[in-house]
């Protein structure tokens, strides 16, 4: 059956409906603006008021989000002084703003359900998740495990309306002629006790049948493939399906069990929807990784969030090229090694100096050029076409060291890790790559 509610605008081009220019997310035929608009002109607290002056008490906050309601004027004052001030810059490398610092300190102080370490900000829920499968297999390639690729998700779950997220969704209409889920993406089962239970089972019951299924669904993929699962605390656009007793409990066992990570979608549930500041306050889930949105700005901005924990955090920075050299040189006392092979290294090749074809033989630590010159004057450069430099090059790599040559003028900046060995064949290869050129 169709909606019986009259439409609150006549979809008419004479009235000023360009209600069919517009594409919304899982919706086609009689559900769309073309032939049922509504169109929304304001809000005032729980309230918002169509285009014909109709009133509606607002039973799903938008769309589960405008937690504080229409025109809160704190929040219109906060976006109108910072749009002023500053209405975009980005958070890229080492550029932020400091409210988005801010928000992010705000955010690790207010989850307490465990220590997280840091906030990545996206503009949507959707997106959020979608960023979580990208951090989950940074994290997985990061640690050596690059075939830890598979998400699992419920069914009935909802995770968003972009690609991923929409695979990670466990509803149909959401797959179909999208050709989804992506094929990382395992579906288990919808934890509604009421619909799914067998005849005479328990919630506990039916918490462990699941969690069975659960691990027998990660045992015939095999653990090693399974990276992560992502549930709701309280699944909401699968119909408000409240988990069963001691569900998380049994499911977080079975998560532990084969070292997978759990990602809690509290898009809808963050922020005292289900009483407690976020679900996982709830339902005491130890989640890794945490999506949030909507009510994070009461969706007076769009903009959602990932809380990472600190162990997912830890190995992202050890991935940092810079960080982990930075880490050797401290744990290596690279500093001190080099002192201790430098003077050996300067005074063996300093020896040469008194070859004819040298000029001067300069440097400090582990670096060192020369300069090629008749007369051993600074003022007698040989003559160009002759290339004295080039056939010293030629003659190290020919005895299998490379050199940089630029014009008669060459440099040797070796590893810093170089062993006492290693020194003394550059002082030999060096010394008979001279006698060769002279
Ligand atoms: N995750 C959950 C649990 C949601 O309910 C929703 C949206 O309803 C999303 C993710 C997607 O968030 P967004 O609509 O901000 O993309």
């Amino acid at each position: 059956r169709h909606y019986s509610s009259e439409p609150s605008l006549q979809a008419t081009e004479e009235n000023g409906f360009k209600g069919h220019s517009m594409l919304a997310p899982f919706t086609a035929g009689w559900q769309s603006t073309d032939v049922h608009p509504l169109v929304i002109e304001r809000s005032e607290g729980s309230y918002v008021y169509d285009s014909n002056g109709k009133k509606y008490i607002d039973a799903l906050a938008g769309l589960w989000c405008t937690a504080l309601g229409g025109n809160e004027p704190r929040l219109v004052k906060a976006a109108t002084e910072q749009l002023n001030k500053l209405p975009f810059y980005h958070s890229f490398w080492n550029r932020t703003t400091k409210p988005s610092l801010d928000l992010a300190n705000d955010i690790l102080s207010m989850f307490t359900a465990r220590e997280m370490g840091k906030v990545f900000f996206t503009n949507s829920g959707s997106e959020a998740n979608d960023s979580q499968v990208k951090l989950v297999w940074y994290y997985n390639n990061a640690l050596g495990r690059p075939d830890k690729k598979k998400f699992i998700a419920r069914s009935k779950s909802y995770h968003g309306s972009t690609l991923i997220a929409a695979s990670l969704s466990g509803l149909p209409a959401l797959h179909q002629k999208f050709d989804l889920p992506a094929p990382f993406v395992l579906h288990t089962d919808c934890p509604h006790y009421w619909r799914f239970r067998l005849p005479d089972e328990t919630e506990e019951e039916f918490s462990t049948r699941l969690a069975n299924n659960l691990e027998n669904l990660v045992l015939k993929e095999g653990p090693e493939t399974i990276a992560a699962f992502i549930a709701e605390p309280v699944m909401g656009a699968g119909g408000v399906i409240l988990p069963p007793k001691t569900y998380f409990e049994k499911i977080q066992a079975v998560l532990k069990k084969y070292d997978i990570l759990l990602i809690a979608d509290e898009v809808i549930t963050a922020f005292g929807r289900l009483g407690t500041m976020f679900g996982c306050d709830m339902y005491n889930i130890k989640p890794d990784l945490v999506s949030i949105a909507k009510a994070l700005s009461s969706a007076y901005m769009p903009i959602g969030a990932i809380l990472v924990s600190p162990e997912i955090t830890d190995v992202i920075y050890s991935q940092s090229n810079k960080l982990e050299t930075l880490k050797i040189y401290k744990e290596r006392n690279i500093v001190e090694h080099v002192n201790k092979i430098a003077p050996r290294f300067q005074e063996g090749i300093k020896a040469f100096s008194g070859s004819p074809i040298v000029g001067e033989i300069r440097g400090l630590g582990l670096i060192l050029g020369t300069e090629f010159v008749d007369n051993k004057s600074p003022n007698d450069p040989f003559p160009a076409e002759w290339g004295v430099g080039s056939i010293f090059g030629a003659e190290c790599e020919k005895r299998g060291m490379l050199i940089r040559v630029a014009g008669d003028s060459i440099m040797l900046s070796p590893p810093l890790i170089m062993t006492p060995n290693e020194v003394e064949e550059i002082i030999s290869k060096f010394g008979d790559a001279l006698k060769a050129t002279e």
